[in-house]
């Protein structure tokens, strides 16, 4: 019985929860139970709410009374640690906020309470979101469920593992290069990155301001269309929030292609690509034309640039993001009790020196290098300048198919430890995936099989800014004819 109830989806389960076949409590006490075995193990929770039972018992009393309940109610949901929540730790995975609790939560985490979802906690992480393989939380790495010797992406890593391994039904994560996408594709699950605009971006933990955007990371692609349903819409706290109606995506679901047009950048499919990866999404292609879309040869010949660009952007961005992080409105303060600051300086650079980790601190030198006077305009001004033109690029290429199908990154999980010495390699891990962000587009994985040594792999749609029902339809169409949904990582089984 336990296993049955950990192992149905998201939909399903608020379905019967709202039908009364079983208790909210009861739901959330089986996921909840599932995180105490595991945790210690794969360590994708840094804090679990010590309330997820009674937010649930709640819903059960509503239910009971015959009140109004949301689209989510009792579906025990993670919240990546980039969410303020109110009340509840919030770290962004680093030492510099690691007692820090906020005194209001994301409008993120406010409309998935509002429809009734449970926060069972938050998700461990890259610190400040910044990696590809969740080994620079200041709270240690996070294990693949699929395998423990591997690491289940980044930087959402944890909230991947933490749905992959049945702790919770879903999650939310952020995206601001691949950070949903990537962890969705290492851990067998669909992740979406929306337009730029659809989510807002208030109560998160900012990083890059112009590519952040929060999504969903479930087990099947109507849960995340669900949620993406509840998390999305203009929000007057967000300045940059999309003022665009919010379609009914779960509803409009369809694997029926006919008319679609699907592209392929023959840039997407060059070097450094695994043989697994490559053969995964000609298998997707052959799917997608059998289900009626017509497969279109496209080129988008800035790729090459998007992972410059992007590690210009965001190190830029990050490094104005993060002066707030001072020791004084925020954040760590060094010990001074026995050796006083000589002055603001010294007493600056101990905080900040303490409290953020090596990639971050790599990140604001690189960043603050690029802005300086003298370097601002050979660096970050021609980033920006690329960027538009990288932009304009898919603006173009959307005239010619509705969605672009690729690889999400170029191999399926790396191991621990296999990378994290050496930045560069970790960066061009991004190359699919940051170009989204670039350009402000939507884009999503969804699984799509599996490498010889049994590891996930999926395949990545990207669509015009606004069209995610369209990429949606094609992961469904994925999805409806591999049937892999149900999978159980061999590691936990
Ligand atoms: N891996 C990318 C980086 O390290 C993307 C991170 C993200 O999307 N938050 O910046």
């Amino acid at each position: 019985m336990s296993k049955n109830i950990t192992e149905l989806d998201l939909s399903t389960l608020v379905e019967k929860i709202g039908k009364k076949e079983i208790s909210a409590e009861k739901v959330t006490a089986e996921f909840k139970s599932q995180i105490e075995k595991l945790n210690t193990r794969i360590n994708a929770f840094i804090t679990v709410s010590d309330d997820c039972l009674s937010q649930a018992k709640e819903i059960d009393r509503r239910l009971a009374n015959g009140e109004k309940v949301g689209r989510l109610a009792g579906a025990p949901i993670a919240i990546k640690d980039m969410f303020c929540t109110k009340g509840l730790r919030t770290t962004a995975a680093s030492k510099m906020l690691r007692n820090f609790v906020p005194t209001y939560s994301a409008t993120v985490v406010e409309r998935l309470r509002a429809e009734g979802a449970i926060v069972m906690g938050k998700t461990n992480q890259d610190e400040f979101a910044m990696g590809s393989s969740n080994e620079t939380s200041h709270f240690g790495a996070c294990r693949n469920p699929w395998n423990f010797d591997y690491v289940p992406g980044g930087s959402s890593g944890g909230s991947a593992a933490a749905v992959s391994a049945r702790m919770s039904c879903a999650a939310v994560g952020t995206d601001t290069g691949g950070s949903i996408r990537q962890p969705a594709n290492f851990c067998h699950l669909v992740g979406v990155k929306p337009t730029y605009g659809r989510v807002s971006r208030y109560g998160i933990v900012a990083f890059a301001s112009s590519l952040d955007q929060a999504g969903p990371m479930t087990r099947t692609v109507r849960d995340a269309a669900l949620i993406l349903e509840v998390i999305s819409g203009h929000d007057e706290k967000d300045t940059t929030s999309a003022t665009k109606d919010v379609p009914k995506w779960s509803e409009n679901l369809s694997a029926q292609l006919r008319g679609m047009k699907i592209g392929m950048p023959v840039e997407y499919f060059n070097h450094g690509i695994a043989d697994d990866v490559r053969a995964t999404v000609m298998r997707a292609a052959d799917i997608l034309k059998a289900q009626g879309a017509e497969l279109v040869e496209l080129s988008l010949p800035l790729t090459k640039f998007a992972v410059p660009i992007y590690y210009l952007i965001a190190t830029c961005e990050a490094s104005s993001n993060l002066a707030r992080y001072d020791g004084v409105r925020y954040g760590h303060r060094a010990d001074f009790s026995k050796q006083a600051a000589a002055d603001l300086e010294e007493f600056y650079s101990r905080n900040r020196g303490e409290g953020f980790g090596s990639e971050v601190k790599r990140r604001i030198v690189l960043g603050t290098y690029a802005l300086s006077s003298g370097y601002y305009d050979a660096y970050y001004k021609k980033a920006c300048q690329v960027r538009r033109l990288l932009r304009q690029d898919f603006i173009e290429a959307f005239k010619k198919c509705d969605v672009i199908l690729s690889p999400a990154s170029p191999t399926p999980a790396f191991k621990i430890g296999e990378r994290i010495d050496n930045p560069l390699e970790m960066y061009l891990n991004d190359i699919y995936t940051t170009s989204a962000n670039l350009a402000g587009i939507p884009g999503m994985s969804v699984p799509a099989g599996f490498s010889h040594n049994k590891l996930p792999i999926g395949v990545q749609f990207l669509a015009a800014h606004f069209e995610e029902q369209k990429m949606l339809n094609a992961a469904f169409a994925i999805e409806q004819n591999l049937k892999l949904t149900a999978e159980v990582p061999y590691a936990i089984q």
